[in-house]
């Protein structure tokens, strides 16, 4: 047996407590940049090659594929990472804003453009169903309402105690948070087609709309009131500037070094030990892998008292994807940058994918072409793209390394058919991800691509907390801790840290005073 090796890392401010980050998505960098700032030395163990997570940049013959998200919102929240460091993110990143936002393709043809212009969306609105403009506009105002409460204020709220949870309930009941998405854009507009446009957007952070909570409605007032933006180069430019950051605050991202167990001493995270066999001591630790994963794997069982076993089998997952990326030869200029692309069912479908955990043989899909932004993004004159559709998560018992390629077929076929003819042909490149790669690859319990389903159940107190339920001094960020995935989400959950982590001047560190890298000593 190899004798574990002690090491602390190998950033270079001495002296400074020490904090590590298991995970680099968006969640670990944001949490890794706000822990250099509150005076940490920080490292971050990437278990893959690269940073990112489901942010991960794929490069295949002369295209760039962003792996995951392609919405940008809310750029706020990336803009104070840089400031907390001192910096201007325009310095680095080239944000660009995206329009229409969406446009929404129905199976029958149709098409409505969604954007953040009220005179275009009116009119957009009014085309389809003039008696439900009015409806739109009440609609409108009660996402703003929930998202004054659930994004401004509640956002970034430790939720650690079952008082945080109570103060907001009469908040929640007011703006009528029992409801689910669905139920409230049907309140407030009668044609189907709208009922769609108004709440798709619940699926981009893993939620069905016919059982997560209205408050994710809010996105529809994020949306107007911050834009959609796509950095130029992709979203792994945002990655670049984010791991940047952490090296300039003296912090390092290591790659290809996954963490095996959060190592305890006397009820605390003491450190962890990573799959190579070198125990690596911290004051802080912080996980930013998928909750349910964490707990199941990475926290011994006689540790945890509310994430057991039987309960994170218990709890319920969001719904997985189905990922195809492609590069063409040509160019199909006609196609938005991102486009919702319906087939003929929508509750049913849903139904399948959320409840029934069945594979269907229809999909709906969204298509990402951000050389429509970008074109540096594939070889001169052609189109990068990704169509994505939601599927469910493991537990469907689908063979998906057997099945991929079928199902790719078929996703090829209906793109074909609708907005890129002549697409078999026009191929050049391809790979695929699929709920095994979710679990497999990602470390995603049950291969899901939200982590947690975000029902009012699994909410705020309801979710795995920010602030360790189980051990001291250990912390989890991203989608499957509060408030939630998406990035909003998951920088969001990186923001809790400041009020729940202590700052590093005001802790003993035992792991200051530890020796240097490269001082290894049995453990
Ligand atoms: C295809 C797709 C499209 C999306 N589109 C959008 C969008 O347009 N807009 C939007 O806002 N959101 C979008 N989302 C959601 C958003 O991408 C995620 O919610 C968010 O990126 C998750 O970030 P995270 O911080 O939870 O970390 P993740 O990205 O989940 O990263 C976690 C990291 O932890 C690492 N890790 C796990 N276990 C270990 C271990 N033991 N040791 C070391 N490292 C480990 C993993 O390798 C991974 O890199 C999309 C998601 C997907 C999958």
């Amino acid at each position: 047996m190899l004798t574990p090796k002690v090491s602390i890392g190998t950033a270079t401010a001495a002296g400074k407590p020490h904090a590590v980050v298991i995970g680099s998505g968006f969640g670990g960098l944001a949490a890794a940049i706000r822990l250099g700032a509150r005076g940490y030395r920080v490292t971050v163990f990437e278990k893959l090659d690269a940073p990112g997570g489901r942010a991960y940049v794929h490069r295949q013959d002369g295209f760039t594929f962003d792996a995951g998200p392609t919405v940008i919102t809310a750029p706020f929240l990336l803009e104070e990472l840089w400031t907390l460091c001192g910096r201007r993110m325009a310095d680095d990143i080239d944000l660009r804003p995206v329009a229409p936002f969406y446009r929404i393709r129905f199976d029958s043809g149709e098409c409505f453009d969604y954007s953040g212009d009220p005179q275009a969306m009116r009119a957009e609105v009014a085309r389809f169903a003039p008696g439900d403009v009015a409806g739109y506009e009440r609609f409108l105002a009660a996402s703003e309402a929930i998202y004054k409460v659930g994004f401004e204020q509640l956002g970034h709220v430790a939720f650690d105690s079952w008082t945080d949870m109570l103060r907001v309930l009469p908040q929640l009941l007011k703006l009528e948070g029992y409801r689910t998405v669905y139920s409230l854009a049907s309140k407030h507009v009668r044609d189907a087609r709208l009922r769609v446009v108004l709440t798709f957007q619940s699926l981009l952070v893993g939620g069905n709309p016919f059982a997560t909570t209205s408050v994710y409605c809010l996105i529809a007032f994020l949306e107007r009131r911050w834009g959609v933006h796509f950095p130029m180069g992709g979203t792994g430019a945002l990655v670049k500037g984010l791991v940047g950051l952490i090296e300039g605050q003296g912090g390092s991202v290591r790659c290809a070094q996954g963490v095996e167990q959060i190592t305890v001493d006397r009820g605390a995270a003491s450190g962890v030990r990573l799959e190579s066999g070198e125990v690596v001591p911290a004051d802080v630790v912080v996980s930013n892998a998928d909750s349910a994963w964490t707990y199941r794997h990475l926290v011994a069982p006689e540790h945890r008292r509310r994430w057991t076993d039987r309960r994170i089998e218990r709890a319920r997952y969001s719904m997985s994807l189905f990922v195809w990326y492609f590069g063409t030869r040509r160019q199909y200029r006609d196609v938005a940058h991102h486009t919702i692309l319906l087939g003929p069912r929508y509750r049913e479908l849903l139904t399948d994918i959320f409840e029934r955990k069945v594979l269907a043989s229809d999909f709906s899909l969204y298509l990402h072409r951000p050389t429509a932004t970008d074109p540096s993004l594939a070889p001169q004159g052609c189109d990068t793209f990704y169509a994505l559709a939601p599927v469910p998560h493991l537990q469907s018992g689908t063979d998906w390394p057997a099945h991929a390629e079928t199902f790719r077929r078929a996703v090829c076929e209906r793109l074909q058919s609708t907005l890129l003819p002549d697409l078999e042909s026009q191929v050049v490149t391809s790979r695929m991800l699929t709920p095994q790669d979710f679990q497999d690859r990602l470390s995603s319990f049950r291969g899901a691509a939200f982590s947690l389903e975000p029902v009012l159940s699994q909410s705020a107190w309801f979710r795995p907390h920010n602030r360790s339920e189980e051990l001291e001094r250990l912390y989890l960020v991203g989608a499957g801790t509060h408030p939630g995935a998406g990035l909003p989400g998951v920088l969001s959950s990186a923001r809790v840290l400041d009020s729940v982590v202590p700052r590093a001047d005001s802790i003993q560190s035992p792991v200051a005073a530890s020796p240097r890298p490269g001082d290894a000593v049995p453990a």
